[in-house]
């Protein structure tokens, strides 16, 4: 059982009020370019059969009871992913009082995938991680706090820090 929680995951997917953003780059990491599915993992339609609950979105009043109810469905041992800055953080709307986020502040988070919204590579590491931890767990060795994984992407090439024309034409003047 352990060996199947570690390499066949099945995965539940709930949006606590995302942009979307990172639920498009879940489902892109389950199509044949990333093909998470050959590595074992499953989307599955319904709480009951899933090991591993990957939630999106900054948790807004709306989406809080229904967290709670999906996370009660979902047979134990389990895993908490938190796809993106939102789950984690809030992002943007941080004290936005339609929120009751973040996300562990009402489940225990196992992993964290950061980004705004993080690779489809990213998350798949973070799955991975998280049937490791599931294994963990079904064998009584409970890891002792959340794990944080590192930003997956293409180094910054300054782009973003160039001074536009504007600057560029005040700073000669
Ligand atoms: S973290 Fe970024 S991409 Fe993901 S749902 Fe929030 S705003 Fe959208």
């Amino acid at each position: 059982m352990c060996y199947s929680r570690r390499r066949s995951p099945w995965l539940f997917h709930m949006n606590g009020g995302s942009c979307n953003g990172c639920d498009i780059e879940l489902i892109a990491s389950l199509t044949p370019r990333y093909d998470a599915e050959q590595l074992g993992v499953r989307l599955e339609g319904s709480p009951r059969h899933a090991d591993i609950l990957c939630i999106t979105g900054p948790v807004t009043h709306n989406a809080v009871n229904a967290i709670k109810t999906v996370y009660g469905q979902v047979c134990g041992p389990k895993a908490v992913v938190a796809i993106g800055s939102y789950p984690a953080t809030t992002n943007v709307f941080i004290d936005s009082r339609t929120l009751d986020g973040p996300l562990n502040l009402h489940l225990p988070v196992d992993v964290f995938v950061p980004g705004c919204p993080p690779r489809p590579d990213a998350i798949i590491q973070g799955v991975a991680k998280a049937a490791a931890i599931l294994a963990e767990r079904a064998a009584k060795k409970l890891p002792a706090n959340p794990v944080v994984m590192p930003l997956v992407g293409p180094p910054c090439n300054g782009a973003c820090c160039a001074p536009t024309n504007k600057e560029t034409t005040e700073v000669q003047s």
